[in-house]
């Protein structure tokens, strides 16, 4: 079993009022039982980080360049995101692959510069609904795990996120056997290549959890916790996650 942990995922969601949100959540969990994460909008990780520094909640960005600095407009480095208090940073998430264009490679790129500034990476993996009914989940997710991971990471940082890309944002979960099928090849793909110290990889399920599902999620084999999207966006719906976890 990985150490647990539950990742909210702000998205482009968020303005400076919803801190309070924030907030909010890190006084309902004073001394936490499991790792808690939010990942606001870029714009809001500096003071989301200063607003949370005593609390045991941690803050994480949701993309960064693969480049410490330099000409790229827009764009926001692993080391900048360190700096501004981030911990985390989710990697390759399905939004960008589709949005943004990122490839396994580029991920896999990401990820070291995340490592190199000292933030764990949330590497996110997942089938398209075409992929899951031609019955190529375990393949993909293998060659997205294979490609998008370095050859050298510190397995003590690494977090992995399985998101099947139907389930994001739609209300539909994978029945429990395929969140277990999935988990347990991901652990497996995970040991052969970087050896038992992989067993300590936080597994993340993400895809319409809510208060309402998450338990029978947790119950799932090598389920550490998940990544929560909508239901992050208020800290009385994340904290019914959390504490199902
Ligand atoms: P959702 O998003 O919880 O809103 O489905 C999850 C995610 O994309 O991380």
């Amino acid at each position: 079993m990985g150490r647990k942990l539950a990742a909210g995922n702000w998205k482009m969601n968020g303005l400076n009022a919803s801190l309070k949100e924030a907030q909010a959540l890190a006084e309902m969990f004073p001394a936490p039982k499991v790792d808690i994460l939010l990942c606001p909008p870029a714009t809001l990780v500096a003071s989301m980080a200063a607003a949370l520094a005593h609390t045991k909640i941690d803050v994480g960005g949701q993309d960064c360049h693969m480049k410490t600095s330099g000409a790229h407009t827009g764009d926001i480095s692993a080391e900048m995101l360190a700096d501004a208090g981030a911990d985390y940073v989710i990697l390759g998430h399905s939004e960008r692959r589709a949005d943004h264009g990122e490839t396994d490679a580029v991920v896999c790129e990401k990820t070291m510069a995340a490592v190199m500034a000292g933030l764990k990476p949330v590497v996110c993996v997942g089938e398209t609904l075409a992929q899951r009914e031609a019955g190529e989940t375990l393949e993909i997710i293998r060659h997205q795990l294979s490609a998008s991971l370095p050859d050298a990471v510190d397995l003590s940082k690494l977090v992995v996120a399985y998101e099947p890309v139907w389930a994001i944002g739609t209300g539909k979960i994978p029945t429990l056997e395929q969140i277990a099928e999935v988990h347990d090849d991901i652990r497996a793909t995970l040991t052969a290549r970087y050896g038992d110290t992989a067993n300590d990889v936080p597994l993340l399920y993400g895809g319409s959890v809510k208060p309402g599902n998450a338990a029978e999620i947790f119950a799932t084999s090598n389920v550490d916790g998940a990544l929560v999207g909508g239901a992050s966006l208020k800290a009385a719906d994340f904290a019914g996650i959390i504490t199902a976890l």
